[in-house]
């Protein structure tokens, strides 16, 4: 039987039996709690996401490995808040870093849907999941029934359509990743910023349901006469904090594009 372990007041901490969280300093509106850096493994650890380019946070993290070994760093993609720092780790831990875009890699093989990369007895197996970004990549940790879904799957709200990313794509990512958790037996989502998911199959199907609503509502809205992405944030995202307009504006404008192309 698996552990599960979810800290109560934030996710720095939380943990499977082979996966543990070392939350990053860099909390935002976008960043929730801040980015969580995974270490995976056992006596071998693979790190996922040393997160932003942070002196502080990187040693924390070398510090916390004490004597583990880092065989490989690997990005669920290529944004700052994830992979800033992944360099300067790589110096401090001599390890490669992989990554599916090759502008991110570091002295590593390149990482794409359907690698097997282990981490002293345990596995990660790769799912490409384009859609937030268009490199990003979740991980199977088969070991504890965990998907790390970076930031495919938040752990609180529902993540945003970035200019790199796509909806169709993020679409299928989410079907995809549905019928993955029901088919392993998923336990747990780890994601790449907010708390652990206990409840794969539930949170999926939120995500879901949610495009799907928000795809609906900027249907209606145009046939009131929004046109503008700006325009339609204001109807659409009339609840959501101001602050995430200009991210939102980002997130109509793939939805107008997905569903101009339909
Ligand atoms: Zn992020």
């Amino acid at each position: 039987m698996s552990g599960l372990y979810i800290p109560i007041g934030g996710p720095d901490g939380s943990r499977t039996d082979h996966a543990e969280n070392l939350l990053a300093p860099n909390p935002s509106l976008m960043t929730l709690d801040g980015t969580n850096t995974w270490v995976i493994g056992g006596e071998d650890v693979v790190v996922v996401d040393p997160g932003p380019d942070d002196e502080s946070h990187l040693q924390r993290v070398r510090d916390h490995l004490g004597e583990r070994h880092v065989t490989e760093i690997l990005l669920t993609h290529g944004h700052l808040d994830h992979s800033g720092g992944a360099k300067r780790f790589a110096e401090m831990v001599g390890a490669p870093v992989r990554a599916l875009d090759p502008r991110h890699r570091l002295g590593g093989e390149g990482l794409a849907d359907g690698d097997v990369v282990t981490a002293g007895d345990v596995e990660l197996h790769v799912y490409g999941t384009p859609g937030h970004s268009f490199d990003s990549l979740c991980f199977w940790l088969p070991q504890d029934g965990a998907m790390l879904t970076g930031d495919t799957v938040l752990g609180r709200g529902t993540t945003i359509i970035a200019r790199d990313g796509g909806l169709a794509d993020y679409l299928r990512s989410l079907d995809r990743l549905r019928a993955a958790a029901e088919s392993l037996a998923a336990r747990a989502l780890l994601p790449g910023h907010g708390p652990v998911l206990p409840d794969p199959i539930g949170a999926l199907d939120g995500y879901i349901a949610h495009r799907r609503e928000r795809l609906d509502q900027i249907r209606a809205a145009r046939e009131q006469g929004a046109r503008t992405p700006r325009e339609i944030v204001r109807v659409v995202y009339a609840d959501v904090d101001r602050s995430l307009w200009a991210a939102a504006e980002i997130s109509v404008a793939a939805q107008l594009d997905y569903l101009d192309r339909l």
